[in-house]
């Protein structure tokens, strides 16, 4: 009979799946809390049931993603090259700021979505992740930390800017989303969690009634059409606006933003005409903008315009009033940096 995997389930479903089979409600708060909140591997024994530990030892596995390699860089980024079960392998960075750690996920093999500036999009898509590899990235990443940095070993934010497109991979990157949040789950706070989207349409159709309370980011890289379809193909099939309408659509907590990403390529999106209609487009909009200079990986066509470039199209953004951050590049030494990721590079 084949297993499935503990960390495939969020609390509720593992205690629907614990009432079907006649067995003691306690067992499923009391196996999150053993192997999320006391980040232990082995299966649990203690408190739980005959009956519990025979469904679980029958029924269930408890695999996880393997670290196969890792790469440190000197601003303490650490990438790592996680192995899958059936042999697949991906990315997922830990970016320190402060003594703790922002933990940038996958959320599939590779990509679907053919972005024309990102490394990840030339390897194709291979398949998604499963709930499980997920949050295996989190806790394997997590028991590292606590191993060989347990001075800094907390981390505070969780982005799914790895590789893929995680609203293409909805139902897992959702169920993965619960257990994140759930108190008696990994208790990460609902504003430090970011879903980054190339602007997956199907996906944010489903986002407003089923996607737990967390953050959205849209990778805009430019709001002239000729142009957003040239960096990301998609936008011929979903186009902005819509996507748009969806994105601010979607439920916000006080004092929460739309993060809009920006992606500068030199020569092609960053000139000051460029600067004022995404100005225009955003207004008003409780927009925040994370601009990110291109991080360029071997092949690529596009160049990163230089700083003062950079601070000059901020400068016009905040005529607007539009709250802008210029993201600093970290890891990129080890091409852990924005859409360098490529597991099979
Ligand atoms: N598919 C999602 C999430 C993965 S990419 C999305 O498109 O948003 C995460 C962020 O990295 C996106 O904003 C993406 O546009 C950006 N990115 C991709 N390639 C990059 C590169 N070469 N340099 C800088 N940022 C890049």
């Amino acid at each position: 009979m084949v297993k499935t995997s503990f960390y495939q389930y969020a609390l509720p479903e593992l205690q629907a799946l614990f009432l079907k089979n006649d067995l003691p409600a306690s067992g499923p708060g009391l196996l999150f809390n053993w192997h999320y909140k006391k980040r232990k591997s082995e299966p649990c024994h203690i408190d739980l049931a005959k009956k519990s530990i025979a469904f679980i030892e029958e029924n269930m596995s408890f695999d996880l993603p393997v670290i196969h390699t890792l790469q440190e860089s000197a601003d303490k980024t650490v990438k790592f090259l996680f192995k899958l079960q059936d042999g697949l392998k991906v990315e997922t960075v830990l970016i320190p700021f402060n003594n703790k750690y922002t933990i940038c996920l996958s959320s599939q093999v590779g990509c679907a979505m053919k972005c024309s500036f990102c490394h990840t999009g030339i390897q194709g898509l291979s398949r998604n992740l499963k709930t499980e590899e997920i949050i295996g990235q989190f806790t394997e990443s997590q028991k590292w930390l606590s191993k060989h940095r347990p001075e800094d070993d907390k981390i505070l934010n969780i982005v799914f800017m790895g590789q893929g497109e995680p609203l293409h991979n909805f139902d897992a990157v959702k169920t993965a989303c619960e257990i994140f949040l759930s108190q008696h789950g990994l208790s990460v706070a609902d504003q430090k969690i970011t879903i980054s989207t190339a602007g997956y349409l199907p996906g944010l159709e489903r986002w407003k009634d089923e996607m737990p309370d967390v953050n959205i980011a849209l990778s805009l890289h430019s709001p002239i059409k000729e142009k957003r379809d040239k960096l990301i193909p998609i936008n011929k099939r979903y186009p902005l606006e819509e996507v748009l309408n969806y994105v601010q659509a979607i439920p916000k907590g006080k004092n929460r933003f739309v993060t809009y990403e920006y992606l500068l390529i030199q020569d092609f999106n960053d000139s000051d005409e460029d600067a004022h209609l995404t100005g225009k487009l955003l207004e008003g909009k409780n927009a925040y903008v994370s601009l990110i200079p291109f991080n360029p990986f071997p092949g690529t066509e596009y160049k990163r315009p230089y700083l003062s470039k950079v601070e000059h199209f901020k400068s016009i953004l905040d005529t607007y009033k539009i709250p802008t951050l210029i993201r600093a590049t970290k890891g990129d030494e080890i091409l852990a940096a924005c859409g360098q990721l490529n597991s099979k590079a």
